[in-house]
């Protein structure tokens, strides 16, 4: 039987054995590329421009031309960052540090199984890359997709927009399954709404969402529903975050006690980012709790060191709409577009300008961010006296309180729900198994 990695937690400072996974490490350039926006589907929290849901049906909203212009911007760009990020001595990226190692492309937001097969292998054929992620509705018809990944080199994911009202997770499961036989990976994604939240206690959402797809090998993305002006700025569906935060962490609780093999990201990954680089296993206790008063002193704050980190992580998640104007897309629960919905701008557009130039410059549009980011940070009553600011920095966390503010008991750190992953190590210690078999 082979051994946990986590065995030599006595003498080291490190618990995981991380060597060739990715949970919770950046080495991808990645671009999420608006390419369709049709759906028959009506889940709630939906992304899809409710403008062209309908009336671009079946078709993919970029051209030939379009796709040519985002592919050689990409790989000029891609070369730009190797050159300039994976050098510097310091930041996310550097000689010693972390490595950018490869670009992908996720489609998103629409169904791409409704689309027709040439339109799926035009945009595998124009937009060339190793790794290729598309969005989609559940489904059993799976062979468009089987033909796309014979016939083009990459590895293909599938991006599976799960609505628990209407979806079964063990359709998910066999479709999963089915994907696998046939060398396409992916997994569910699932947007935290208040219709989710009032309808499924955490214990129903255990045992109707997670508990099938536990075993499998599965992931399982969470993301924070955003209200955005394609659907009116509606906050109906828009989760209170301490409502968030407290459901989270009993969902987090119970999957951990019934020790469910399966990946829910981002939780299990920021679980491992705190124990791992900032020292929490010093903290850890036999019982899997955190005794926060054995946590090791926070780092000295370094104001330039967290703005590098974060713009690293910044310059690497872009999002590139129909019209080829490129924003920011940052993770944190859930994959947001830095636009209009949270008061930013392009960074430019790519039909006149290269994205190394758009983010080049002291007065470009990230440099703003950052300093955003920065300056909410340090004046924050809850962020400036914490432990987690260059954690909550790279996330873009202060941004986030323009959409909705975190000012009741807990915050978008999701602390909370992050404890009751790291009382788990045998989870854990799957889940970076699980990304290392993944190899992306
Ligand atoms: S968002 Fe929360 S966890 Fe993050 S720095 Fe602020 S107070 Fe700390």
């Amino acid at each position: 039987m082979s051994q946990p990695h986590y065995l030599n937690i006595m003498n080291t400072d490190k618990i995981f054995n991380r060597q060739n996974s990715t949970l919770g490490i950046m080495d991808d350039l990645q671009f999420c590329i608006h390419s369709y926006d049709g759906c028959g589907r009506g889940c709630s929290g939906c992304l899809v421009d409710k403008d062209l849901k309908n009336r671009q049906r079946f078709t993919g909203l970029l051209s030939n031309d379009t796709l040519q212009i985002i592919s050689s911007r990409t790989l000029e760009y891609y070369d730009w960052v190797q050159q300039n990020l994976n050098t510097k001595n310091t930041g996310y990226f550097a000689k010693d540090a972390y490595q950018v190692a490869h670009y992908s492309y996720t489609m998103r937001f629409g169904n791409h199984a409704e689309l027709p097969e040439e339109e799926l292998f035009r945009l595998a054929e124009l937009l060339p890359s190793k790794f290729r992620i598309f969005s989609t509705g559940p489904t059993q018809q799976l062979e468009k997709f089987i033909k796309l990944n014979q016939n083009y080199s990459g590895r293909l994911f599938l991006e599976i927009i799960y609505d628990p009202f209407v979806d079964k997770a063990n359709d998910i499961k066999q479709m999963m399954l089915s994907m696998r036989e046939n060398d396409i990976n992916g997994y569910p994604e699932l947007v935290l709404t208040q219709k989710l939240l009032s309808a499924f206690s955490p214990q129903r959402f255990v045992d109707e969402c997670i508990a099938p797809l536990s075993g499998i090998n599965a992931q399982m993305q969470l993301g924070r529903y955003a209200p955005s002006k394609t659907r009116n700025f509606n906050q109906s569906q828009v989760v209170d975050i301490d409502d968030e935060v407290n459901w989270l962490a009993e969902v987090s609780k119970i999957v951990m006690q019934q020790n469910y093999k399966i990946s829910i990201i981002p939780l299990g990954e920021y679980a491992i980012t705190l124990l791992d680089e900032y020292g929490e296993s010093k903290a850890l206790q036999a019982d899997g709790t955190i005794n926060e008063s054995l946590l090791p002193e926070p780092e000295p704050l370094d104001l330039k060191g967290i703005k590098d980190k974060t713009r690293d992580i910044l310059l690497t998640s872009l999002y590139i709409d129909q019209n080829m104007d490129v924003y920011v897309w940052s993770e944190s629960m859930g994959q947001h577009v830095l636009d209009i919905n949270y008061g930013f701008g392009s960074l430019g557009n790519l039909k006149n300008t290269s994205i190394q130039e758009m983010v080049s410059g002291k007065h470009n549009k990230i440099e703003k961010m950052l300093v955003e980011i920065i300056r909410n940070l340090v004046s924050h009553p809850k962020c400036a006296p914490c432990r987690y600011k260059s954690f909550c920095a790279s996330h873009a966390v202060p941004l986030f309180r323009k959409s909705h503010n975190d000012n009741g008991k807990h915050c978008y750190g999701y602390i909370p729900a992050i404890r009751e992953f790291q009382k788990n190590l045998d989870v854990l210690d799957f889940m970076v198994d699980n990304f290392r078999s993944l190899e992306f």
